[in-house]
């Protein structure tokens, strides 16, 4: 991607202050070469290692690493562990029962705290209530939860009795559900009468008695219903419970079962961006162990920190960074019920300045609409709040922009914090390529290098690795701990979409592009593999686009794709959301001409956007991403036959037709 990429270079650098480097885990350029020369020189040593150290075992491994199988590697293989001893009851052996586990604070502001003494007996009680019912070892539950300290609750006490648990989001509906129920065979439904979200309450239960209306869910004995609200549900008999019931009378102890280090901990959904969502298993001990090490070693967690993850349970950054990683490490951490916008979009820096937040970690779409709310309310910007407590913030689940990175630096970060931009997926388990805070000089807009023992590479599509500056198709060489296991019920498409037959079956494939700069060798990812535009011969990520876009002062948002051109092969078609109002007629022509004139300007001529279309918002999924599968369609003309089942704004895509 060579001219176009370096003309967009970015020359910014933020090195570490001396001070963070002196506090950090991994401290210094030095101690991270050690660790990724440690993993290159003996992989297995390396693994093992780390295992034997960061995860509490009952029955120790003797094989780090089992290929035989492979793709369907195995870590750990013949040692035993439980992922919620790891979490809680190791934290009280430690001293820590009285410790603040979860600040939980409730979309009307009520805070709740939960030591760790309390939420080993909450999880306890909960875990023998699900036995009660019948469920056991290796049976599937389907969680449909807000998110709560019983959202948590509730996956620890699956992982307490070997359970495997599915997260729903709870914006998911009722097709969704049902189809993730009959998939996964799942045998009881946890959930809760309704959720309050913006200052409204939504039902959720109703939701779940509309998926057994379409049939199909016969796997389900029982659904247990959390009482959040009191609102009226209806509960049929014999096979709905309220938790309080089933968990009264429980005792506020359960020995854990003890599983081997391969038994599935959860299965859950990917999002959905391009293409029907795929349902990811994880296992335990590898799992739990890299969410342990990122929690350390990215996060650089410390034993007052306050750590803050503002993702739903309900995606896989909850799940490592909610429920497994912060508790796993005997954290404090916020859950919060809430949205950023309610009561007004202060809220993020309200709850940072009031419970002094130390470690904040949210997505990119979260911050462009924060950027926009601040805009168009002053007194919800940042400034009007003391944001001093914090030291380290992040980012994930989209590429972030560099003008959205140095907003989030100034503004959050008061210019001293260091930000991590983690890339991963729900099938990795944790972060792979991501500054370290006390290692990495960071560049904005790139997420750097790959995490100590991750082979991270670029190849092309025979799977021969490319030079640095030049883009290609990332892949991961080696198996790691954390990785996706399968895809549950399909072990034909995990080999088909993970370990594909272009690189001989040996390398996973993430499904992305990405470039190492010249110099340094850091990775920027360019956007989905589908996702790389050819114009008139020039190769250009999308995302490099999105960016000079994003750039311009006006602009909130942007996406583009690319559409079929007579002429240069591929044109480029980019979707906008204006800070102000969205334009019409001669105004619209007129930022039309502004937009391209700017992106020639930030870029080069070769990559004005030939179409522009203005809208309210993008077609998201429902963590936030944008739905560039649509936009293709769109672009084209084309009439939406795909899977929207994860697409949170249907309406918006009339509004974006040509
Ligand atoms: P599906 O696989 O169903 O299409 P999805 O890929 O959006 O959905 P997730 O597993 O939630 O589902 O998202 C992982 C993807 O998010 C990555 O493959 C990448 O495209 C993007 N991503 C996550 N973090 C980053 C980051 N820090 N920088 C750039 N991209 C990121
Ligand atoms: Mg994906």
């Amino acid at each position: 991607m060579s001219d176009v990429e370096t003309a967009t270079h970015e020359h910014r650098v933020f090195p570490p202050s001396e001070a963070v480097v002196k506090a950090a885990a991994v401290s210094g350029v030095a101690a991270y070469e050690a660790l990724c020369k440690e993993a290159e020189t003996d992989y297995e040593g390396y693994w093992g290692r780390l295992a034997r150290e960061h995860v509490s075992w009952k029955q120790p491994f003797t094989q780090t690493l089992d290929e035989s199988g492979a793709p369907f590697f195995k870590w750990f293989a013949d040692g035993k562990l439980n992922v919620s001893y790891n979490c809680l009851d190791r934290n009280l052996e430690a001293g820590l029962g009285d410790k603040v586990a979860i600040i939980f604070e409730a979309d009307d502001g009520k805070v709740t705290k939960v030591t760790y003494k309390q939420l080993l007996a909450l999880v306890s009680k909960f875990a023998n209530g699900l036995k009660s019912i019948g469920i056991k070892k290796g049976d599937r539950v389907l969680i449909y939860l807000p998110m709560s300290v019983e959202g948590v609750a509730a996956m620890q006490a699956c992982a307490r009795i070997g359970a495997t648990h599915s997260v729903v989001f709870g914006g998911f509906s009722a097709k969704s559900v049902q189809e993730r129920i009959q998939d996964a065979g799942a045998v009881a439904v946890i959930t809760a009468d309704e959720q309050c979200r913006g200052g409204k309450n939504i039902p959720l239960k109703p939701i779940i008695d509309e998926a057994f209306a379409m049939g199909g869910c016969e796997s389900i004995k029982n659904v247990v219903v959390y009482q959040r609200t009191g609102g009226n549900i209806p509960m049929t008999a014999g096979r709905d419970l309220w938790l309080h019931e089933l968990i009264k009378d429980q005792s506020e102890t359960c020995e854990p079962e003890w599983v081997d280090a391969e038994h599935p901990l959860f299965l859950l959904y990917t999002s959905g961006s391009t293409g029907k969502p795929k349902g990811v298993q994880h296992s335990s001990g590898g799992y739990l162990l890299h969410a342990i090490l990122t929690m350390k070693w990215t996060f650089d967690i410390k034993p007052d920190d306050v750590f803050w993850c503002t993702a739903d349970i309900g995606w896989v950054t909850g799940h490592t960074y909610i429920t497994y990683g912060p508790l796993a490490c005997g954290a404090t951490e916020i859950v919060f019920e809430g949205v950023p916008t309610y009561p007004d979009a202060g809220r993020f820096w309200k709850m940072i300045e009031s419970h002094k937040v130390s470690i904040f970690y949210t997505a990119p779409t979260a911050i462009r609409s924060l950027i926009k709310a601040a805009d168009v309310n002053p007194a919800a910007h940042p400034k009007n709040y003391s944001l001093t407590s914090l030291r380290l913030l992040g980012s994930v689940g989209e590429p972030i922009n560099p003008a959205a990175w140095q907003w989030y630096y100034d503004n959050i970060g008061g210019g001293r914090c260091p930000i991590v931009d983690t890339f991963w997926q729900t099938e990795t388990g944790g972060h792979m390529i991501t500054p370290l805070p006390g290692v990495t000089t960071l560049v904005p807009g790139s997420c750097t290098l790959p995490f100590p023992g991750i082979q991270a590479a670029i190849v092309d599509e025979t799977g021969n690795d490319v030079p640095w500056g030049q883009g290609g198709i990332l892949v991961v060489k080696k198996p790691w701990p954390s990785m996706i296991r399968t895809i549950w019920g399909d072990p034909e498409r995990f080999k088909k979409s993970y370990y594909p037959q272009d690189f001989q079956g040996k390398y996973y494939l993430a499904g992305d592009g990405a470039i190492r700069d010249k110099d340094n060798g850091y990775f920027t990812i360019t956007g989905r593999i589908d996702d790389v535009l050819n114009v008139s011969g020039h190769r250009m990520g999308t995302m490099e686009i999105e960016s000079a876009l994003v750039a311009n002062p006006l602009v909130a948002e942007a996406a583009v794709v690319g559409r079929p051109d007579e002429l240069t092969g591929e044109a480029i078609c980019a979707f906008v959301v204006l800070k102000g109002e969205r334009p019409t007629g001669d105004a619209a022509k007129k930022m039309i001409k502004e937009l391209q004139d700017w992106v020639g300007k930030e870029i080069g001529p070769i990559a004005k956007p030939k179409d522009i279309r203005f809208g309210e918002n993008l077609p998201k999924t429902r963590s936030g991403k944008i739905m560039r599968r649509l936009l293709r369609a769109l672009a084209k003309g084309e009439e939406i036959t795909q899977d929207v089942s994860t697409l949170e704004n249907p309406a918006i895509l009339e509004q974006l037709k040509g």
